[in-house]
Order: structure tokens, then C-alpha cells, then sequence
């Protein structure tokens, strides 16, 4: 599954070759995706221009110029090609976005794909389909089933250790799972909620209310928080985006991130932190893995 920092580095490849651009013609080649395409899909994207494309959680936002917008979902295996189109033939394609995994380049799971008048071709290409796309009229976004729960943006200027300590006063529930509420904060993930405990030094196990004073004014230990948290999904998209475990890219090299997580997937491995002298463990909270030094994260 792409974490966020993946979805932006994607958002961010996209924008150039589709901000300002026409979709001149689209191609739905299924009629379902996760969920069906709607019915119109092409006719309400042919002729209308992207006024931007935006990023909410892990949905990229196309703005167009009818007032609709197109949200786009990886899912699990989904991806971007970009090519430039010349008269039939292609050529120079590019898969913006670095992914940890290798992403098919298969014509048969090419599901939709959008020629754009900036001349480039941009195909999304989903073997198992669990990503999506949807048209939503602008002034309805707010009441969009997918995004209405959807907490705030971890890297934007609404999250910060005051609301974090509001959304987590009194929950009993650990802050390992406390921060993988999409209500507390959006798509932060698994392997971005592990790095920031562990650079925070805080234990995945400790009490989520614990962020809050008594007062509900944030504790010290928030500050810490959402500092970690903004710093490695920073790190994390100034590095390529990432996911999942460890694989070769095509040049045999490590993915870029394996190098960059702490504590995720190093189970048994020293702890980073410098003088801790701890060992990485893996336990499981709510069904998912974490990983954490027991040492240095109190
Ligand atoms: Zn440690």
C-alpha cells in the first residue's frame, strides 16, 4: 500500500505534465476500477482543463475546469506512466513517484488512460484494482463519504500538539493506535507512525492521553510529536516516497528507504538512538506489526 509521502512524490511528478493541460481524449477501458467508473466518466473529462491537482490523505484531487474534481486512489498496486505522445507513438516514459515496490508496466492492466494537450500521455495502470477514481462536484467535497472523516493533514498547519492533545485527551487507546486513527490525523501509516514514536522517544504502548495535561493544554511529549511526525514524512518525500519491505530495485540497490527507517522492519536490529544500546522488537497492535526500541521509548 503507498504511504503518503508516496502519493505526494506522485502528485508532485503528475502536476507539470497536467496542471493547465486538457484532457483531449480519455480512455476507460474497464468499467470498474474498486469500485465501477461512473458512467459519464470520459464525457465529463474530455475538453475540461486541470486547474491543479491537489493531495487530501492518499486521494490526489485533479480541480477541473467544470467545476468537477477527479480523486484518484492507488490502492494497493495502482500507478502513474507518462510518456510523450507523438502523432501514435510514444516515447521517454516515466513512472513519477519512487515506489519501494517495482510497478507493472503491463498494457493489459493500463485501465484508464488520459491524452493530455500538453502533449504527454499519463496511463494508470492497476493489476489488482484496488484503486479508484471518482468525479465529484467541487462544492460537494465536504460531504464526500471518502474524505469527510479524513482528520487533518499531518503536514499541514491545522495539525499541531494542541490539536493533537484535543483529538487525544481521555482516549485510552495507545498512541500507536491513537495515531493510526485517520479522525486524529490523515494517512499517516504504519511505517511513518513507528518512525515518528521511535524518534520521538516515545512508547507505541504509552496511553494516547498522556499527550494532554490535565488542563487539555498539550504536554511537552506532543511538541516532540508532531515535530517527528512532520520531520520524517518531510525526509520521507524529499527521499522518493516509499513502502513496504525490503526490495530490490531493477539497479540491485536497497530501495532508498530501507536505508532511512529507524526502526521499521528491523526487528533485532540496534536501536539507532545514539548511547540507547537497545534492540528493535516487533509487537502487534491492532492487528498491525510495530516496531520500537523497549530501551529509549518511554
Ligand atoms: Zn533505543
Amino acid at each position: 500500500m503507498p504511504e503518503l509521502p508516496e502519493v505526494e512524490t506522485v502528485r508532485r511528478g503528475l502536476a507539470p505534465v497536467m496542471e493547465g493541460a486538457r484532457f483531449d481524449a480519455v480512455e476507460a477501458r474497464r468499467g470498474d476500477l474498486r469500485w465501477p467508473l461512473p458512467k459519464d466518466f470520459a464525457a465529463r473529462l474530455e475538453g475540461r482543463t486541470v486547474t491543479g491537482l491537489g493531495r487530501r490523505a492518499k486521494y490526489l484531487l485533479a480541480d477541473l475546469s467544470s467545476g468537477d474534481v477527479l480523486l484518484m486512489h492507488l490502492g494497493m498496486s495502482g500507478s502513474f506512466r507518462v510518456a510523450q505522445e507523438n502523432g501514435g507513438t510514444t516515447s521517454g516514459e516515466t513512472t513519477p513517484g519512487a515506489y519501494y515496490h517495482d510497478r507493472s508496466k503491463a498494457a493489459t492492466h493500463d485501465h484508464v488512460v488520459f491524452h493530455m494537450s500538453s502533449g504527454v500521455r499519463v496511463s494508470f495502470n492497476d493489476p489488482r484494482r484496488f484503486g479508484s477514481m471518482k468525479l465529484v462536484p467541487r462544492a460537494k467535497l465536504d460531504e464526500e463519504p471518502l474524505l469527510r472523516a479524513l482528520g487533518p493533514e499531518p503536514l499541514g498547519n491545522a495539525f499541531d500538539a494542541a490539536m493533537l492533545a484535543r483529538a487525544c485527551a481521555g482516549k485510552k487507546t495507545s498512541l500507536k493506535a491513537a495515531l493510526s486513527d485517520q479522525r486524529v490525523v490523515a494517512g499517516l501509516g504504519n511505517i511513518y507512525v513507528c518512525e515518528a514514536l521511535h524518534r520521538s522517544l516515545l512508547s507505541p504502548k504509552r496511553r494516547a492521553s498522556t499527550l494532554a495535561m490535565r488542563s487539555g493544554a498539550p504536554h511537552a511529549r506532543a511538541e516532540q510529536l508532531v515535530a517527528a511526525i512532520k520531520a520524517v514524512l518531510h525526509e520521507a518525500i524529499k527521499a522518493g516516497g516509499s513502502s513496504l519491505r525490503d526490495h530490490k530495485r531493477t539497479d540491485g540497490e536497497l530501495g532508498l528507504f530501507q536505508h532511512n527507517f529507524r526502526v521499521y522492519d528491523r526487528e533485532g536490529s540496534a536501536c539507532p538512538t545514539p548511547g540507547c544500546g537497545g534492540t528493535i522488537r516487533r509487537i502487534v497492535q491492532t492487528g498491525r506489526s510495530t516496531f520500537f526500541c523497549p530501551v529509549c521509548q518511554r
